[in-house]
């Protein structure tokens, strides 16, 4: 089966003395072993060498993004070999936040960086979902099969690659989607990645859910088949985070 993965996207959060706390809180929990469940952290780009130093070795870590091409003149940017070079082994990359607020990434910009980032040896967390409007008009699939096909067209091996599907209605809204709408989605996901990408890489590619995730609703959601685990942003940064790691068990 698929190995449960639950990643915890702190966003821009913290200072230097909370990300101290927030790591100690997971070093000191008991979780399943790191055979049974990846639990990835993605704090700000400022705070991955603290967090390096300090997070227990079981847990791996994120970057929230990353530049779409090799590094040079583009200030304010990071590259994906300065995060191979840091030790960071994971990168999210086309999150919502970052494809709509302000910054307007589109989905071939986005499928550019995946590729990109995973050329310099990174695993990503590739994220998709609709909005409410696009629900409610009926256009969630074609919303995040494009989304997934500018991914597909440029990335032919898709093993260090995760989907996490977050409908944007459900970012930071508490309106969580039911365990019902969540399976829907994953299983034709999934269908598409069968139909498009192969057997073999919709049978082993994870799929997770985000959007106001927290310890009270996680179990059911991942109860459903196709639900591999979850990204959580405002509950990865309290001690409920723990039992999301544990809701697969
Ligand atoms: P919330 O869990 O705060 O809704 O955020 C989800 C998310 O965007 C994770 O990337």
């Amino acid at each position: 089966g698929r190995k449960f993965f639950v990643g915890g996207n702190w966003k821009c959060n913290g200072t230097t003395d909370e990300v101290k706390k927030i790591v100690s809180m997971l070093n000191e929990a008991e979780v399943p072993s790191e055979d049974d469940v990846d639990v990835v952290v993605s704090p700000p780009f400022v705070f991955l060498p603290i967090v390096k130093s300090l997070l227990r070795p079981d847990f791996s870590i994120a970057a929230q993004n990353c530049w779409v091409r090799k590094g040079g003149a583009f200030t304010g940017e990071v590259s994906a070999e300065m995060l191979v070079n840091l030790g960071i082994p994971w990168v999210i990359l086309g999150h919502s936040e970052r494809r709509r607020l302000l910054l307007n990434e589109s989905k071939e910009f986005v499928g550019d960086k995946v590729a990109y980032a995973l050329s310099q040896g990174l695993k990503v967390i590739a994220c998709v979902g609709e909005t409410l409007e696009q629900r409610e008009s009926g256009s969630t699939m074609a919303v995040v099969a494009a989304q997934t096909e500018a991914i597909a067209d440029r990335v032919l091996n898709w093993s260090n690659i995760v989907l996490a599907y977050e409908p944007v209605w459900a970012i930071g809204t508490g309106k969580v989607a039911t365990p019902a709408q969540a399976q829907e989605v994953h299983s034709e996901l999934r269908k598409w990645l069968h139909e498009n990408a192969g057997a073999e890489v919709a049978a082993t590619t994870r799929i997770v859910y985000g959007g106001s995730v927290n310890g009270a609703n996680c179990k059911e959601l991942a109860a459903k088949p196709d639900v591999d685990g979850f990204l959580v942003g405002g509950a990865s940064l309290k001690p409920e985070f723990i039992d999301i790691i544990k809701s697969s068990t």
